[in-house]
């Protein structure tokens, strides 16, 4: 089981089918765990997937439309029951907090539940943790919605090699990490850029309901994993601009144009059944030459390992 890696819980955008959960996802970063967009279902869709209330310590939401937050009364009942004895940070665009309070307390229920608010007004960083950066920016659709990015610091990869030349072993490269120079056994001194080559951390970026817009390019920018709504399919692309969604086509556009590397489909029109899915991941593949991966409820997808660092 890798340790950072999305765990599809539901596909579904407006209207569950018989093989797609309204839509919701589980991001296990390490030992945090982020849960995107609970639709209806997802306190269920969370026991089919092994996934517990204590792994959840932040729940991201984009917007207020049900597909994105009918779960969340279920879910958080549900994490008071469990007793989830860390806080929980709720992260949702500020304009609609009433509506977040109402769905809080849409059922009468014990709550000993330790929830952090934190609404987004505006964009930027919305959480800053030793493993990642938490960003917010806003997406176009007909309610307030943001989009959510998470970006590990970039860091080093020590060179063995050199370390091993210049007989630096041990705690030594612990104390070269942290300081940045130490003295080699021979009396040198020595530089940790000497020894090492930069190390890009890992980026994940989570658009959903919105036309095409500045915001998604932004979010997806050099992503290792890219989770995109994909409504509609090309012949719909009319509904797509109607209704403030893209079609799989674009999602491929901003993963190309961003440079990402992994685009992941989903939120999906209930007008397509699971062999209409081929035809979807085509018409993204089309303007993406990355891979592209047409989620499924319940899969397990890791995110891509780092990038080569220069030199490495
Ligand atoms: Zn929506």
């Amino acid at each position: 089981m890798s340790d950072r890696e999305l765990v599809v819980l539901g596909t579904a955008s407006q209207a569950p089918t018989r093989t797609r959960n309204h839509n919701g996802y589980l991001l296990r970063w390490d030992a945090e765990g982020l849960l995107f967009d609970p639709g209806e279902g997802t306190q269920r869709q969370m026991l089919f997937a092994g996934v517990t209330a204590t792994q959840v310590n932040r729940i991201c939401i984009t917007h207020f439309h049900g597909d994105h937050c009918l779960g969340l009364p279920g879910v958080l009942q549900r994490m008071s029951l469990d007793q989830v004895p860390h806080v929980v940070e709720a992260c949702y665009p500020a304009e609609d907090q009433e509506v977040f309070w109402r769905l809080r307390h849409t059922a009468l229920f014990r709550d000993v539940l330790n929830l952090r608010e934190r609404p987004v007004a505006g964009e930027g960083t919305v959480a800053e943790e030793p493993a990642f950066r938490l960003e917010a920016r806003r997406l176009s659709h007909s309610v307030p919605t943001i989009g959510y990015r998470l970006a590990e610091p970039d860091g080093r990869r020590m060179l063995p090699d050199r370390l091993a030349a210049l007989g630096i072993a041990g705690p030594d490269v612990g104390r070269l990490q942290r300081e940045g120079r130490l003295t080699a056994p021979d009396g040198q001194p020595v530089t940790l850029a000497e020894v090492s080559v930069p190390r890009p951390g890992q980026r994940f970026a989570f658009i959903m309901d919105t036309g095409l817009c500045e915001g998604a390019f932004a979010l997806a920018d050099r992503a290792d994993m890219v989770v995109c709504e994909s409504t509609f399919a090309q012949a719909e692309a009319g509904l797509a601009r109607q209704y403030g969604h893209l079609t799989a086509g674009q999602a491929g556009r901003i993963a190309a144009e961003a440079g990402a590397r992994l685009l992941v489909l989903t939120h999906f029109s209930q007008r397509y059944q699971s062999d209409d899915g081929r035809r979807l991941a085509g018409e993204a593949a089309e303007a993406f030459g990355g891979e592209v991966v047409l989620a499924r409820d319940l899969d397990r997808i890791p995110v891509p390992s780092r990038r080569p660092g220069a030199g490495g």
